[in-house]
C-alpha cells in the first residue's frame, strides 16, 4: 500500500522522546492561519515555485501540454487552477525552480528510511513520529506504518490536529505510544475563523483519547493576539485539567515564521504579516499564569525551534 508523503525527516529531537524520524503525511482538514507547513494541507502532490532559482530558459512553458506553465521568475503559471499536474514542467526544469511537494510512496519505502536509524532509536529511546498535515487523513496508510513500526519494536507518536472521525480512527490512534493533540482555541466560533473548522470534534477526540488511556500531550500553538489571551489559555488548561486527567502534560508552542516563504511557492497568501513573535519572557509569563502547584507536570512549556 502507498500514501502521499510530504517529507521524511531524520534526527528530530522535538517530536517525542529520543532521536526520531518524522514522517510527514499530506492532507489536513484545517487551514490554520499560522500553519508552518502550508504545503501539507492539500492531500495531492503539488508543484512549488522557486523564482530565485529560475534562469528564464522557458523549458517549462515549451513542454506544458496545457499551456499554463511559465517561468517561475514570472509567477510559474498563467493560471494554476488549470494545471493538470502532469509534472512535465518539473522534469524539464533543471535549475530547481519548480519542485513537487509530496509524492506517492509505498509503505515499504517509508520503512526503509525509518530503519536506517534503528541503532540510534535504541540508544536514545527514540522512534518514529507521524505528522503532517494531519496523518489521520490517511488512516489506512498510517495504520500499516504503525503496524510495521510495532513489528520492529519501535516507539511511535502521532501529531494530530484532533479533527478526525473517532469511529474510523480509534483503532489507529490506539496503536500509538504517544499522541500530541493541538488545541488552538476554546471558543468554537473563533476556532472556525482561525482554522476553518469548529473545535467540538477536536475537544471530544481529546476526551476520547484520554479515556482510552493512550498517552496524550496537549499542545497549544501560542499565536500572539489570536489565541494568547489570559482567558483562552486559562480555559484551555482548565479543560485539560477537568477532562483529560490522564494526560501527560500541556506544551506551549511558540509562534514562528519559518513557514512564511512557502506560502508564495504554492500560490497562497500569508495572512499573519502583522504578527510578532513572543520572546522567552512572555512565553514564561504565560506558563506561570497557568502553573498548577497541585499538578506541576500538567504544564510544560517547550518553545518550537
Ligand atoms: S504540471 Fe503539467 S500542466 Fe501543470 S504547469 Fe507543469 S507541465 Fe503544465
Ligand atoms: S524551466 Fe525552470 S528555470 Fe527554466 S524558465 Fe521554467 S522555471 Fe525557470
Amino acid at each position: 500500500m502507498s500514501g502521499v508523503v510530504l517529507d521524511l525527516q531524520r534526527w528530530s529531537i522535538h517530536d517525542g522522546p529520543g532521536a526520531r524520524t518524522v514522517v510527514f503525511l499530506k492532507g489536513c482538514p484545517l487551514q490554520c492561519q499560522w500553519c508552518c507547513n502550508p504545503e501539507s494541507q492539500c492531500k495531492a502532490p503539488e508543484i512549488a515555485i522557486f523564482p530565485q532559482n529560475c534562469i528564464g530558459c522557458g523549458r517549462c512553458a515549451a513542454t506544458c501540454p496545457d499551456q499554463v506553465a511559465r517561468p517561475s521568475s514570472e509567477g510559474g503559471f498563467t493560471d494554476r487552477g488549470l494545471c493538470s499536474r502532469c509534472g512535465k514542467c518539473v522534469e524539464a526544469c533543471v535549475s530547481g525552480a519548480r519542485e513537487w511537494m509530496g509524492e506517492e510512496v509505498a509503505a515499504g519505502e517509508v520503512m526503509k528510511t525509518v530503519q536506517r536509524d534503528m541503532a540510534f532509536y535504541r540508544r536514545s529511546g527514540g522512534g518514529v513520529t507521524f505528522s503532517g498535515g494531519e496523518p489521520l487523513c490517511q488512516p489506512d496508510f498510517l495504520e500499516i506504518l504503525l503496524k510495521k513500526c510495532e513489528a520492529l519494536g519501535l516507539n511511535t507518536a502521532i501529531e494530530t490536529c484532533g479533527h478526525f472521525n473517532w469511529r474510523k480512527c480509534k483503532d489507529v490512534i490506539k496503536r500509538a505510544d504517544l499522541v500530541y493533540l493541538d488545541i488552538k482555541h476554546m471558543d468554537p466560533v473563533r476556532h472556525r475563523e482561525l482554522t476553518g473548522v469548529s473545535n467540538e470534534t477536536i475537544l471530544q477526540n481529546a476526551i476520547n483519547i484520554a479515556a482510552e488511556h493512550v498517552p496524550l500531550i496537549i499542545r497549544i500553538p501560542v499565536i500572539p493576539s489570536l489565541n494568547d489571551s489570559v482567558e483562552n489559555i486559562t480555559a484551555t488548561v482548565e479543560f485539560a485539567r477537568r477532562n483529560l486527567r490522564g494526560a501527560k502534560g500541556i506544551e506551549f508552542m511558540s509562534y514562528h515564521t519559518l513557514g512564511k516563504e512557502k506560502y508564495a511557492a504554492i500560490g497562497l497568501d500569508y495572512k499573519l504579516e502583522h504578527i510578532r513573535v513572543l520572546d522567552d519572557e512572555e512565553m514564561n509569563n504565560l506558563r506561570k499564569l497557568v502553573d498548577c502547584p497541585r499538578q506541576p507536570s500538567l504544564v510544560n512549556w517547550r518553545p518550537v525551534a
